[in-house]
């Protein structure tokens, strides 16, 4: 098999099998052929990864910030020197075009690293004066950090997480996603050839009941998972049984809205970008795209010609735009959702269904429906492929309500020349991460999370060391106690 992995987990600095636990076979999503097999961790398996987490973490939290910080940086340096061969492996385990994974996935991983490397030795408590007294508090890690991925950027996704646990002391064990086992497993590699010492980033493979018994450890002090909405929901109920910290990064249906007045290929390059990008598979997509009346059929031509000159093919062909989407399943949930649009009334414009000639590769066509209604299926549900919506408004007031009438808050768009609107806009969006005339860029010193439903904690910048730190509050008796018996 192409991508066999040498062993299903990585603990304590090295591959573990143990082949008792459940087979899972990953499919290559571009011809659904396997290319790996691994095996979901028993629970001797989650034993060791936490004890071991457990057993490094202390020494590691002892060290100077900067050595920890060097460390990350040499990793990072890895990142970037095989990030030919990453990419490769993170296209077959995900699917996605290497065009993409050549500049989104282990490249954003290095960043990370990089950034928290040299943010971990500027992390520095307070001292408060109180008369004679005085207090001051220290920025202590958590202890064991548990990370649960998704399996659209399975690199980007540990490295986020990851990075900014290990630089402020942490230790982690991390899960991938059953359907994207492989990159997180050579991301643990690159981390221990850099001097990260054992036992410090643990990867376990497994289903969800393998990430559930991870949460609901008593070892475990935090929890961070990338995945959807219900999910999210029963972590955190678990986490909160043990009053575990949690970052939850989680689904969306994010608003990208477009004035007459903007620079319409750019919003049209916006809208592709924030819908198609990873055959539409990335949480913070604007798949709800509110056009202004005056703009609207000139939007959506320009629109359909681009989207129909993207070259969908072989994703290890670097002149391939759109790949298949994840799996089999995925595919007929993204179908599912092209038939409702079709069923209640929406425009088809471009694509709308599975695309022909790619074998048993699980494609399916970029595909634009006009003319939707809020209330319609595909308006409302997060469908995690590879179709826009387009929606007609008037004025701000009502795009305004509009975008914010559902329960999610992940990301909003605005595209305007008229600046004093994007900033008014972007003040009455509900969500946790905006983009004025750009869409879906995170870069590493931005934060990044969701409102709302989609989730609670940031990501990324200075405000991740909030997540991965406890404030510890010293008080200094400087005079006589002042007892009164
Ligand atoms: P899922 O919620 O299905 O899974 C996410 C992860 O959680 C997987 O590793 C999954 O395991 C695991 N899991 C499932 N059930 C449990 C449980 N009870 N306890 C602990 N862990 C569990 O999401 P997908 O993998 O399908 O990813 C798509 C979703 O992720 C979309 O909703 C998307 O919006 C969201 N996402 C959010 C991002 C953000 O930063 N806000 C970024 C990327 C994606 P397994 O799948 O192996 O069974």
């Amino acid at each position: 098999m192409k991508a066999q992995p040498r062993a299903s987990h990585f603990i304590d600095g090295a591959y573990v099998e143990d082949a008792d636990g459940a087979a899972i076979d990953i499919l290559y999503p571009a011809t659904g052929e396997t290319i790996a097999r691994v095996h979901a961790a028993t629970p001797a398996i989650m034993e060791r990864a936490l004890e071991s987490a457990r057993a490094a973490q202390a020494d590691w939290a002892a060290r100077r910030p900067v050595e920890r910080g060097r460390i990350l940086s040499r990793a990072a340096q890895i990142l970037r020197e095989r990030n030919r061969e990453l990419s490769e492996l993170e296209t077959l385990d995900t699917g996605k075009p290497l065009q993409e994974t050549l500049v989104a996935d282990a490249a954003s991983g290095a960043e990370a690293l990089e950034y928290f490397a040299g943010l971990a030795p500027a992390i520095t408590g307070e001292t408060i004066p109180l008369g004679g007294d005085f207090a001051y508090t220290i920025r202590e890690p958590l202890g064991v950090c548990v990370g649960i991925g998704a399996w659209n950027y399975p690199t980007q996704i540990a490295c986020w997480k990851a990075a900014p646990a290990l630089a402020t002391g942490n230790a982690m064990v991390f899960k991938p996603s059953e359907l994207t086992p492989l990159c997180t497993l050579r991301l643990a590699e690159c981390l221990v050839e850099a001097g990260l010492p054992a036992g410090l980033f643990n990867v376990v493979q497994g289903a969800g009941a393998v990430g559930g018994a991870l949460v609901s450890d008593p070892r475990v002090a935090k929890v961070s998972l990338t995945g959807s909405v219900p999910t999210g929901q029963k972590v955190y109920a678990s986490a909160a049984e043990g009053i575990r910290g949690v970052t939850m990064e989680l689904g969306g249906k994010s608003p990208l809205v477009i004035f007459d007045d903007a620079d319409l290929e750019d919003a049209v390059g916006g809208a592709l970008l924030g819908n198609f990008y990873s055959a539409g598979q990335v949480c913070t997509n604007g798949t709800r795209v509110f056009v202004q009346r005056g703009v609207l059929e000139r939007f959506l031509d320009r629109a359909a010609a681009r989207t129909e000159a993207m070259v969908m093919g072989d994703p290890m062909d670097e002149a391939t735009h759109i790949g298949p989407v994840i799996s089999a399943e995925q595919m007929e949930i993204v179908l599912g959702y092209i038939e409702s649009g079709r069923a209640e009334g929406a425009r088809l414009v471009t694509g709308g269904g599975r695309a022909e000639g790619f074998g048993a590769g699980f494609y399916v066509r970029p595909t634009i429906f006009a003319d939707v209604a809020d209330e319609m299926t595909i308006a409302r549900e997060e469908i995690f492929g590879p179709v826009m919506s387009v929606l007609a408004f008037d004025d701000e007031d009502e795009v305004v309500a509009r975008a914010n009438a559902l329960p999610y808050g992940l990301a909003a768009g605005v595209f305007t020349r008229d600046l004093a609107r994007a900033h008014r806009m972007v003040a009455r969006l509900q969500a946790g991460t905006c983009w004025i005339n750009s869409y879906n860029l995170t870069p590493l010193e931005m934060p990044f999370g969701g409102a709302k439903l989609s989730g609670v904690g940031r990501e990324n910048g200075h405000a991740a060391i909030e997540h991965y730190t406890q404030i510890k509050a010293v008080h200094v008796g400087m005079g006589p106690v002042d007892a009164p018996y």
